[in-house]
């Protein structure tokens, strides 16, 4: 159900379906491209502060959870608490990418 409209950072056009959308880092910012207009960008000048790393993407999970499982059992093994919050900043970028763009498109 789509909800919002989410245009794309380059051509300035809707992106309709989730699945030509990509979501990247721009500087701090996550932008949402087309996957064509994404990979025109990565060519562009604006790739050297665009991420080469997609984040709504099947890498970015897997590394997501490796991350999560590996940064916690190392907080839990070493009894490191206070840098809990280190295990959860990659599944808050991929929760915050969902939020603001994936949620919204079929
Ligand atoms: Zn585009």
């Amino acid at each position: 159900m789509k909800q919002a409209d989410i245009y794309c950072e380059k051509c300035n056009n809707e992106i309709m379906h989730r699945s030509e959308l990509v979501t990247a880092f721009y500087f701090l910012r996550i932008c949402a491209y087309h996957t064509n207009c994404y990979s025109e960008e990565l060519k562009d000048m604006n790739g050297l502060v665009l991420s080469r790393n997609p984040i709504n993407s099947v890498g970015t999970n897997f590394v997501m959870v490796i991350s999560f499982v590996a940064s916690f059992g190392i907080i839990v093994y070493y009894g490191f608490w206070v840098y809990t919050p280190i295990a959860f900043i990659l599944p808050s970028i991929r929760a915050v990418s969902w939020f603001m763009y994936e949620r919204h498109l079929p």
